[in-house]
Order: structure tokens, then C-alpha cells, then sequence
């Protein structure tokens, strides 16, 4: 089995491939992890959640990663008047997690090497010949090097060089790739004296401000990672604030309580990159019975719903499943994993877009939260009969996304009539209407 690219989805597929038995190959394109420092600047930390534990569950490694992960319970949400509120995410005890990037793809990296996983580090796919069966790599300051594949996993993340070499052969490949008018770049607030944090630590903190919002990440180490989704043109816009004067002027005009904790402000607003955000759809996923495409490669997705890296995770339960289910007849696993998979990546690219209007606008709309309120009460009443979109998104792994997107379209659709009813604030909480709600929901 060889995989290309020795990142978060490649890593962990390498240890459900190596407990079936399989001899695994990756390769990865950049330098061992731990052995150099990585870049600042690109997403320092992720929320995990229940897809993603419940692979790292599988392959029981979710106790060495609970080591590094913070729970947070709910959005902290920091409103332009100078006023917060806590909103919990799910019922009592639901938590995501926030945990670095760096340290848990150093872990896996370790984990995959403990379970017998081979990997080339400095390895970067440049070709692919699929009549030969081989990948020709550029490797740092050596002659270019070629292996030979049997079976090949393409997890080399949002422009994956292998899904290229996939297209450029491929008869009808259909591809789009699409561009939020929105970048983000990540800021910091250090740690407090003796490493304390200096916000709540068991939340993720934003500052939602109807067309950009600023987000904050618990780390280990007491500080937070925060970053500013903003957009690229325009009033206010990565291209307007173009001084350290007007960062400073526009950041205490606009997030006035933030800005106490970050020092380090106007120096990490011009040293961070830029970055942007995309969405990749792609089919066929799979050539014959000996490639396919995970993770990113195959789906990559805006952030908004925490999601891109569980559904990678997922990917690999999933195709675990199959292998289970299979064997080693590649060609029905293959057929099945793309069937399966393809609805669920192009749902949750939908969520994950319509979620990011939810953060940075909505969520500071006391309508929207009377919604929110209603939905909840809904569920603790029906637990089975009314799930919220993003309990099932987050907390239901058993629900298929393709199933939350559907579901959740026909919530909104019925809750979007019940808050235009006169006196909705004064009544939300009747049981009358609690019962009409979920008959509509089974009709
Ligand atoms: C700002 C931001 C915030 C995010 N927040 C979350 C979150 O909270 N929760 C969540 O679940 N997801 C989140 N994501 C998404 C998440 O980062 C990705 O879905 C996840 O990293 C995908 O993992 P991957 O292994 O498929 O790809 P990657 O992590 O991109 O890994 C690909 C690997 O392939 C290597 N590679 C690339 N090209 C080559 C080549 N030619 N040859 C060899 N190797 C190569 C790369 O060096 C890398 O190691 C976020 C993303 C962004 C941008």
C-alpha cells in the first residue's frame, strides 16, 4: 500500500491499513515534523469531534491524542457592544476539541511508524505513470527518484499533485475548485504569567461582526490561536488595512477586547500570510481497483464547520468497513467507498459554507438565538424526532452528512414559519406548538 502525503488523513490511514496486515509505504513531501520547526501561520490548531474520535476510537489510539486535546464546551461569543454569552454546543457534557495541528500529525506520524508504516520524508510526487505502476518523486537535493505502486492512496491534501495526475489521464474528470471572496490569517494571544489563559479556556471564542468575524482556539500551552476571517477586497478588507496604524485603529474600533491581549498585533498581522479558502468537488474519486483519492484530496472544504479533518478521519472508518466487509476484492471496495463517500464530502461542503454566514452574522441575532433556544428545547423533548443541524454534524457520527444536510434543510424550512408567528418570544416554550413542530417534522 502506498499513500502520498504523510499528513493528518494519510497518517491514520497508514495505521488502519498496517493493523490489517498490510505492508504501507508513505510519502511525504516536507522535512520529518519532529525534527523541524513548522511554519506559523496555517490553522496552528483544529476542532475534533465526534467523526473524528470515533476513527481515532477505532484504531484505538483516541487515548494518546486525548492527551493533547482541550475540551470546549460552546462558543464564547464576543458582541460589538462590549457584552459576551456563553452558548453550550450540544446538550450537557457535548464538547469539541481543540488540539494543534503540529502535535497531532506528529503523533500520528509516530503512531503510524510504531505500527510498522514506512515513511519517506523529503519525497515530493512530481508524476504518475499508470501503465508502469509507478511515481516519480522529487526529492530534496538527490536525482529525481521512482517507486513502484501496487495500490495508491492520494492523501496530499487540497492540491493534491496525484488527484493532477489522476485528471490529466482520465477521460470526462470533472473538477471545480471554488474561492470564497474570504482569506484568514491567524493572530495570537500569549499566555497569561505562569502560562494562565486569559480568556475561558474550555471555549472557542468569536467575535462575530456580520461580514467577518474573529475566532480564538484554546492551545496546551495557555495561549490561544485566533483567526480573523476576512475579506480580501473592499471596506474593511485584507487590502485596506494595509498600515499598522489602521490594523491597530480598525482592531480597537472592532474587537476593543481583544486587543489588551494581543501584544504582538500589528507585527503578526503583516508576518502571517494571507490565506485563502476553497472548496475542491471532484469525481471519479477511484481509477480501476488500485487508486483512490482521501481526505482533502478528494474534498476540501471551508472551515466553518470544523469538519475537513473528520471527514478525512471518517474516510478511513468507512473504508476500513468495506475492507472488513470486502477483503481484498479492491474493485467493490473502491466502487463502494466512492458511492458512500461523494454525497457525504459534497453535503458537508454545503454546511460548511451556509455555516459560515451562521458564525459571523447570525449568531449574534437574539432571533436566531430564540431559534436556537426552541431547537434545543425540541431536543431534549424529542431527542430522536428533532436534532439540531449542528448536533448532527458534530455529535452524530452515525448520521450520514448527506443525511444531516437533508435533514436539517427541512428543520430550517419548518422553523423559518414558526419565527415569523406573531409572539413567538412569548410563547416558544408551549408544548402546543412543540407537538405541531414535530408533526410537521413526520410529515
Ligand atoms: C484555517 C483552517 C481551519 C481548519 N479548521 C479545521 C477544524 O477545526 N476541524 C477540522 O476537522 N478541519 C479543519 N480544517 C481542515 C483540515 O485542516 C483539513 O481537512 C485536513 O488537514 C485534511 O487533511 P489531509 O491529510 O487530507 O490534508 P493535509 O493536512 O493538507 O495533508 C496533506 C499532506 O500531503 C503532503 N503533500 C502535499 N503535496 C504533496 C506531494 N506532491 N507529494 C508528497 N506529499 C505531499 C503535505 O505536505 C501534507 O503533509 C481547517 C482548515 C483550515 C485551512
Amino acid at each position: 500500500m502506498t499513500i502520498i502525503g504523510a499528513g493528518l488523513v494519510g497518517s491514520l490511514l497508514s495505521i488502519y491499513l498496517a493493523k490489517r496486515g498490510y505492508k504501507v509505504r508513505l510519502f511525504e513531501r516536507r522535512p520529518d515534523m519532529r525534527k523541524e520547526t513548522i511554519s506559523a501561520g496555517r490553522s496552528i490548531n483544529l476542532a475534533l469531534s465526534d467523526r473524528g474520535i470515533k476513527a481515532l476510537e477505532e484504531v484505538g489510539i483516541m487515548s494518546e491524542i486525548r492527551k493533547i486535546c482541550i475540551p470546549m464546551n460552546g462558543r464564547y461569543i464576543h458582541n460589538a457592544d462590549g457584552t459576551t454569552a456563553f452558548q453550550p454546543y450540544g446538550k450537557q457534557g457535548q464538547f469539541i476539541n481543540s488540539v494543534s495541528r503540529g502535535e497531532l500529525n506528529k503523533r500520528l506520524i509516530d503512531l503510524a511508524e510504531r505500527h510498522g508504516a514506512e515513511i519517506f520524508f523529503n519525497h515530493r510526487c512530481e508524476s504518475i505513470d499508470w501503465d508502469e505502476g509507478t511515481i516519480t518523486f522529487e526529492v530534496a537535493d538527490l536525482i529525481p527518484q521512482t517507486a513502484e505502486f501496487r495500490f495508491l492512496f492520494a492523501a496530499d491534501g487540497a492540491y493534491s499533485a496525484a488527484r493532477l495526475q489522476h485528471q490529466l489521464q482520465h477521460d470526462r474528470f470533472q473538477y471545480t475548485q471554488y474561492y470564497i471572496d474570504f482569506g484568514y490569517k491567524e493572530l495570537n494571544i500569549p499566555a497569561g504569567v505562569d502560562g494562565k489563559f486569559r480568556m475561558e479556556k474550555n471555549a472557542l471564542h468569536i467575535w462575530p461582526r456580520g461580514n467577518y468575524m474573529l475566532i480564538a482556539l484554546p492551545n496546551m500551552d495557555g495561549s490561544f490561536t485566533c483567526t480573523l476571517f476576512f475579506p480580501f477586497e473592499g471596506e474593511p478588507s485584507f487590502a485596506s488595512l494595509n498600515t499598522k496604524e489602521k490594523v491597530k485603529d480598525f482592531f480597537e474600533e472592532t474587537f476593543e477586547d481583544a486587543v489588551p491581549l494581543m501584544p504582538t498585533l500589528e507585527e503578526d498581522f503583516f508576518m502571517n500570510p494571507t490565506s485563502s479558502l476553497v472548496t475542491v468537488r471532484c469525481y471519479p474519486w477511484i481509477r480501476e481497483n488500485r487508486f483512490a483519492l482521501i481526505g482533502d484530496a478528494a474534498h476540501a472544504i471551508v472551515p466553518f464547520f470544523g469538519q475537513g479533518m473528520n471527514c478525512g478521519f471518517e474516510d478511513c472508518s468507512v473504508l476500513n468497513g468495506l475492507i472488513e466487509k470486502y477483503g481484498d476484492d479492491w474493485g467493490n471496495v473502491l466502487l463502494a467507498y466512492q458511492e458512500l463517500r461523494k454525497p457525504d464530502a459534497d453535503a458537508i461542503a454545503e454546511l460548511a459554507l451556509n455555516n459560515f454566514i451562521e458564525m459571523r452574522d447570525k449568531i449574534a441575532d437574539p432571533k436566531f438565538l430564540l431559534q436556537k433556544k426552541i431547537e434545543a428545547k425540541l431536543h431534549e423533548k424529542y431527542p430522536d424526532k428533532w436534532i439540531p443541524a449542528y448536533s448532527q454534524v458534530t455529535f452524530s457520527p452515525t448520521i450520514r452528512y448527506s443525511e444531516a444536510l437533508e435533514r436539517g434543510n427541512k428543520q430550517e424550512a419548518i422553523m423559518r414559519d414558526i419565527m415569523r408567528r406573531k409572539n413567538i418570544d412569548e410563547n416558544w416554550d408551549d408544548d402546543n406548538l412543540h407537538r405541531m413542530i414535530i408533526s410537521q417534522m413526520n410529515s
